[in-house]
């Protein structure tokens, strides 16, 4: 049976929980979970309004009355919400579910009884009679007593289906949540709660979970973590995830503003191809590299060495990418560095396979850096030779070498202007040294670094100029800056190319100065689409649909604004 979407909804008046139902059914939800907690006080007359909500009600639903103890805002006594769910299961239009805490239903004989009662009620003889739900929520983490309590659960004839819900720590905790589904006595739904737990969400088709939940709004979520119904459906095309769908994501901290989800899930979408790409947030401590590296090792280790998941590829992002340069992941079976991560020091992009030997499946991981191929790619584009050429870069951080590299490596000459001069010369340094690899096959020179102070910049006599500073980017240290100072500079002319980096907002105030001074530009965007569809060829071995990806991101970032 195909893992069903429901929404759940906050009862605050009757009118508006069904004006919500409606807005879910026309949204794709299969069900409704109406939360009661917060509207029934133990009152007859609230529990006849309930009665009649579900009766009125355009999608099946789940009622709950959830115990402020999980989560929920019900503290008055269990005799009167426990003698609602019997008057509901009882009703002429009982709830297709109701949804009692484990602990609850284990309190007393006397809750037992009512209970069993209104899910076994003898009127019901017809296929609209309610089923019991009993479920186990835990806002800190993982309860200790899991497995305990979930063959408690497994073991109460009246339960229909089990549900486990918990805070995620890590996006490894999703994994024994996935366990939890296989090995599913009944019908189970099995979610991580928070950024962490997304994946449980998500994925949940592929290992058989009966349901998922979804919001109907972002302001409307019941439990942190949960993804709109919209994002649910049409960014993650949850009603397309079967157990071979395979599985992607951006490795970073934080990600939940990464735009690869909406390239690389319309691009699979596009291109036929059975993937899903989510957001891995992986935690990181800014203040202890080595930490962030065991952090890194550990979480990408186990989620690419567990072959029910079936992840292939994921983009690395801040703050992983020089981390990832040296990643030894537990679990898999050789990583390899492609050349461009060993010469720069960082990696951006995983491709894992699977192969079998000796009856052992097992998994190998290449790394490899699209940052690169993508400003080599957009530099081909706009000079006629890049060998020769002088490149002006400004920033001496990752971007900067990996721009830095793909130039020379091409046999332009750079110019490093930074804000901090001995960062600069470091770059230099490491551009110019004698490279592990010798120079590319075919001959080609390989062009020099040069440092020079920021002042520099006005004078400097560049065909192409590439901002690598977040200068100019929103939310960022100097939104308003000039990242080069265009106004300034006398020895620029309409051939001149000016690359931003940053692609929030599009047009940067430096784009914007290079537009009106008549000079051509390259933006944020196109680099980021690049890099993406770099990524994406890799992981689908087909083309990618870089105009759709150019599309979605501008549309994107124009929305945001
Ligand atoms: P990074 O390693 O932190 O380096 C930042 C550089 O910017 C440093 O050299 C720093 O100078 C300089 N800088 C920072 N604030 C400055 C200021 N107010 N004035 C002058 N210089 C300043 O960053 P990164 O990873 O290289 O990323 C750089 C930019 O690339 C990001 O802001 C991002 O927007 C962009 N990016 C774009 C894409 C894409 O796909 N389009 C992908 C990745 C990154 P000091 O050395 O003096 O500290």
């Amino acid at each position: 049976m195909p893992t069903l979407v429901c929404v759940p909804i906050t009862v605050r008046s009757i009118e508006s929980a069904l004006g919500d139902a409606r807005e879910a059914e026309m949204r794709g939800a299969d069900l409704v979970e109406y939360r009661v907690d917060e509207f029934f006080g133990g009152d007859d007359a609230e529990g006849e309004q309930i009665v009649g909500l579900v009766a009125d009600s355009p999608l099946p639903c789940i009622v709950t009355c959830r115990s402020s103890e999980e989560g929920g805002a019900y503290d008055g006594d269990d005799d009167a919400r426990v003698s609602l769910y019997e008057r509901l299961g009882t009703a002429e239009h009982p709830p297709a579910y109701i949804d009692v805490e484990l602990a609850t239903y284990t309190r007393s004989a006397n809750i037992r009884r009512k209970i069993d009662l209104a899910v076994e009620h003898p009127k019901q003889l017809r296929d609209v009679h309610t089923r019991l739900i009993l479920s186990m929520h835990d806002f800190g983490g993982r309860p200790p007593d899991l497995t305990r309590r979930l063959a408690a659960a497994y073991a109460e004839p009246a339960a229909s289906v089990v549900k486990v819900a918990y805070r995620a720590r890590s996006i490894r905790d999703n994994l024994e949540l996935f366990e939890i589904l296989r090995d599913a006595q009944k019908p189970t739904i099995a979610l991580g709660m928070g950024e962490f737990g997304l994946m449980s969400r998500v994925l949940a088709p592929k290992f058989g979970g009966f349901l998922t939940f979804a919001s109907l709004r972002a302001e409307g979520v019941t439990a942190p973590g949960q993804p709109t119904i919209d994002e649910l459906l049409n960014l993650y095309r949850f009603r397309s995830i079967g157990r071979d769908t395979k599985v992607y994501g951006v490795i970073g901290w934080p990600v939940a503003h990464s735009m690869s989800p909406l390239v690389h899930n319309a691009g699979f979408e596009a291109v036929g191809h059975d993937g899903v790409y989510l957001p891995m947030p992986v935690a990181a401590d800014e203040n202890d590299a080595e930490a962030s590296r065991v952090s890194f090792d550990a979480t990408v280790g186990a989620m690419l060495a567990d072959e029910s998941i079936g992840m292939l590829g994921a983009s690395i992002t801040i703050p992983f990418k020089e981390i990832a340069r040296s990643a030894r992941l537990p679990g898999v079976c050789g990583t390899d560095f492609n050349e461009d991560v060993a010469e720069i020091g960082a990696a951006n992009t995983i491709n894992a396979e699977w192969a079998t030997a000796e009856g052992h499946a097992y998994v190998s991981a290449s790394l490899s850096n699209t940052d690169s191929v993508a400003i080599s790619g957009l530099l081909a584009d706009e000079l006629e030779r890049i060998a020769g050429a002088t490149i002006g870069i400004i920033g001496a951080g990752g971007v900067a070498l990996a721009a830095a590299y793909a130039a020379t490596t091409r046999g332009g000459n750079v110019m490093i202007f930074n804000r901090t001069l001995s960062r600069a010369q470091k770059l230099v340094e490491h551009t110019n040294r004698p490279r592990v690899s010798g120079d590319r096959p075919g001959g080609s020179f390989r062009g020099e670094a040069h440092a020079a102070a920021l002042s520099q910049l006005p004078e400097s006599r560049c065909e192409v100029l590439i901002n690598c500073t977040p200068v100019g980017m929103s939310g960022g240290p100097d939104p308003d800056g000039l990242s080069i100072p265009i106004p300034d500079m006398t020895n620029i002319g309409p051939d001149t190319v000016f690359f931003d980096t940053v692609y929030n907002p599009i047009e940067t105030p430096m784009l914007r100065a290079a537009r009106e001074r008549g000079c051509r530009t390259i933006d944020g965007v196109q680099m980021f689409v690049r890099q993406a569809a770099a990524q994406f060829e890799l992981w689908t071995g087909k083309p990618a649909p870089v105009e759709l990806f150019d599309r979605l991101v501008r549309e994107a970032l124009g929305t945001r604004h």
